[in-house]
């Protein structure tokens, strides 16, 4: 839950009063904010006792970890007059509501009385939050804002910044965001673009590939993957896939090689890298350019490479679901050789080289700096975040083992580390799932099919020529898996929460 911190209880805080409050908010569980409109304030009653350095250096420090929320001037402005609080407690207030938080900690609850929000005294805090997590009603499959405490002053210092600066299209933020992925991904070039279906179209253009041409690639992913394909006017060859991890079969590959062939296109789907070793041995072998769809797996690793590192190209999205999410559209491809970075970069800007001339047909598949910089400020974490979404996962192990639950569900496994756990992916056993996932969001638990149907399966693929029955396993999985909540930001009792609705409708 977060919350904000009203100025006397940080005045009082720093004073020694209330020592450990701001410790609890510092803690994801019970987040707290600071209005920035108060710090001034704040600033004002320190003097008073303090020196003005002393008194900044205090406020300096109690606030760390603390993340400022920024009413805008139109918020301030259009805050309504109240006849029994001063305009500083009516912003607050204003700012509860607009950044959504679950109420106040304050010394004078009675202040806002009137108000509609929560508030109450930081002893409360503890016997609030126990409250709070024993009534969860609603555990969403993505809760984006919930994270925000944890990088809000970076995020929002870093957006100023390039909206201040007015270079909003590629630029040095996006040349940062392209070293560090680049760094962090272990491939040697990196270009940032407009989106992961971009990423694809775009390595798929700077290698050559079009009608005539053939690309091995699964039927049980995101239709991006399939779709760029298409787009470029080549044909996308099907592999079924591996029923325990989900990804295309390494050991069919082979027999779908044609004279055409031209590339291989794995995708590392729910964040488990493919069996990569086979994989790049039949590349090799038959002189195969490997296009990695690597959306789903930033961080993921496959004996210690990292996904999108391992093949020619690799195809990353910062789409908001994604581990590592903007705030709207951006991609980025990374490559190992040099002269297909040098074309993917001349690509992205219409084929100009130099300005005005074009000795190629390219497009606009710009990266714009805001959301580099929103990346870049949340890139930080990364590392953190895969962390809790793997810990996520083996608590739901946990609990579907103490609860007898296997025999109804088979739970997704680690073959190949590590996985990053894009999506946790049960397969509910006996028909169930459709009933299940009507049940789960009837009762406010998030749950999501990916995905329903199979690409080679899809009315605009039609001309592809395959049919029902040609990918068994990956018609098997369309129809019983089912994602649950496993972002960094579900907490234990929501994973309990879901857990009981399951429980709930299989002894119904
Ligand atoms: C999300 C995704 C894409 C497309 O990324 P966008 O940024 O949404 O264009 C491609 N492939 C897979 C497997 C994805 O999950």
């Amino acid at each position: 839950m977060q919350f904000l911190l009203h100025h006397n209880v940080i005045i009082q805080a720093i004073a020694g009063n209330h020592p450990k409050i701001l410790k609890q908010c510092r803690n994801l569980k019970s987040a707290g904010w600071v209005l920035s409109n108060s710090l001034a304030t704040i600033h004002s009653s320190l003097r008073m006792t303090m020196e003005l350095k002393e008194a900044h250096d205090a406020i300096k420090i109690a606030l760390q970890g603390i993340p400022v929320a920024s009413l805008t001037g139109t918020d301030m402005v259009e805050t309504p007059p109240s006849a029994d609080r001063d305009y500083l407690d009516s912003l607050a207030v204003r700012a509860v509501e607009v950044f959504r938080l679950d109420g106040i900690i304050t010394l004078k609850p009675e202040i806002f009385a009137e108000s509609g929000i929560h508030a109450f005294p930081p002893d409360e805090l503890p016997r609030v939050l126990e409250e709070g997590l024993a009534c969860i009603k609603k555990v969403p499959l993505l809760d984006i804002p919930a994270s925000y405490p944890q990088m809000w002053n970076d995020v929002e210092h870093e957006m100023f910044k390039v909206v201040r600066s007015g270079h909003f299209i590629l630029g040095p933020k996006v040349e940062e965001l392209e070293e560090q992925i680049a760094d962090y991904t272990q491939a040697p070039h990196a270009v940032g673009v407009s989106s992961g279906t971009d990423a694809l179209l775009l390595a798929l253009m700077a290698a050559d590939i079009g009608p005539g041409d053939e690309v091995i690639t699964t039927p049980f992913t995101f239709f991006a993957t399939a779709g760029s394909i298409v787009r470029m006017g080549a044909k996308p060859v099907f592999v079924d896939i591996d029923p325990v991890t989900f990804n295309m079969d390494a050991q069919k590959i082979e027999a779908a090689i044609t004279p055409r062939t031209k590339a291989i296109m794995p995708v590392h789907l729910y964040g488990q890298c493919v069996e990569m070793p086979p994989l790049l041995e039949l590349a090799d072998k038959h002189k195969l350019l490997v296009i990695e769809d690597a959306a789903q797996a930033i961080g993921s690793e496959y004996l210690e490479r990292r996904a999108g590192g391992m093949g020619d190209f690799g195809c990353f999205s910062f789409f908001p679901t994604k581990n590592l999410g903007g705030f709207g559209d951006a991609g980025l491809v990374t490559t190992r050789s040099k002269k297909f970075y040098e074309k993917l970069k001349i690509l992205r800007v219409h084929g100009m080289e130099p300005k005005y001339y074009h000795s190629m047909i390219g497009g606009n598949f710009r990266i714009d700096a805001l959301q580099a910089a929103i990346i870049l400020a949340k890139l930080i974490h990364l590392e953190n975040w895969i962390d809790d979404r793997r810990n996520n996962a083996q608590r739901y192990h946990r609990l579907f083992q103490k609860f007898s639950l296997s025999d109804q569900f088979s739970l997704p496994m680690e073959i190949f580390p590590r996985h990053v756990y894009n999506q946790y992916v049960v397969r509910v056993h006996y028909d169930q799932r459709d009933a299940l996932k009507k049940y789960l969001n009837s009762h406010n638990a998030g749950c999501e099919i990916y995905y329903p149907l199979p690409l080679h399966l899809q009315e605009c693929f039609k001309d592809l020529g395959y049919k029902k029955g040609d990918f068994p396993e990956a018609e098997r999985a369309a129809s019983d898996s089912l994602a649950l909540p496993v972002a960094n930001e579900v907490t234990t009792e929501q994973q309990e929460y879901v857990i009981k609705k399951i429980r709930e409708f299989i002894s119904a």
